[in-house]
């Protein structure tokens, strides 16, 4: 009876419903941060939903970091709109950052996500792959490494402006990412970092595993798997290059903030 009523009462009336009613944003919605497809249809964008990133995920650099042996893989994230779309062939221009005095580079291998989900096994995480691209975890370490020892959160260190500049991502199929795949930046044609996919001390299905298990996977995520030893200081008029094998290029001039 309380049911035919309600009826009656949304039949009658002319209101409209709650999900008929017109919608206007009150401030101009931003665009979409997304990054161009490589290989793919003309145009084509991967749509950035969250930023992921693994902390202390090569034994060298957590080394290089002061930290021995295998810990649990830890997590940061960036804005999606602190990607720095670069596309192939281009090289991206990355504003030096404000309140830094040490800026530095960290090559990593980006997983695009394009199946979401929660509490993937690593058996399972490789089908919620779409594609992979060069990334750039651009690090304020002045900042970063003042606010480990004041116990603070890692955002200004991590997750300012343009600090994700990222290549096309190109489609898994298209890839050949395994243990021998190198990994290399130079910077001014001088080779800084230089590994190999293989060291990565916790893999892609165990990261997807672990990230999943903590927040639920979206298609449009990213997630920086972590960088090799040897990341330094660059300033303004250095051109960074980088390279994953079988994945792509990404190349990037630090310009005056
Ligand atoms: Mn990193």
């Amino acid at each position: 009876m309380a049911f035919d009523r309600l009826r009656g009462i949304i039949d009658d009336d002319s209101r409209p419903l709650p999900g008929d009613l017109p919608m206007s944003f009150v401030v101009t919605p931003p665009a979409p941060a997304a990054v161009p497809v490589a290989g793919g249809a003309p145009g084509a964008q991967f749509p950035v939903h969250r930023i992921y990133c693994v902390g202390r995920n090569y034994v060298e650099h957590a080394k290089e970091m002061g930290f021995t042996g295998r810990e649990p893989p830890f997590f940061f994230m960036k804005p999606a709109d602190a990607v720095l779309p670069v596309a192939e062939g281009m090289v991206g221009r990355m504003h030096y950052p404000s309140l830094t005095k040490d800026l530095h580079h960290e090559v990593e291998l980006v997983v695009a996500i394009g199946q979401g989900g929660r509490n993937i096994t690593a058996a399972d995480a490789m089908k919620h792959v779409w594609g992979y691209a060069v990334g750039l975890d651009m690090t304020r370490r002045d900042l970063q490494g003042e606010a480990k020892k004041q116990g603070r959160p890692w955002c200004i260190g991590k997750g300012f402006d343009e600090s994700a500049p990222i290549g096309p991502i190109r489609p898994a199929a298209q890839c050949q990412v395994g243990p021998d795949t190198a990994i290399v930046l130079d910077v001014n044609g001088a080779k800084c970092q230089a590994s190999t996919i293989g060291k990565l001390i916790w893999s892609i299905p165990e990261i997807i595993e672990h990230v999943s298990a903590a927040w639920t996977l979206a298609p449009g995520d990213l997630i920086f798997t972590g960088t090799p030893e040897g990341v330094a200081a660059v300033v303004a008029g250095d051109t960074l290059s980088a390279r994953i094998d079988g994945v792509g290029t990404l190349q990037v001039q630090v310009v005056q903030g």
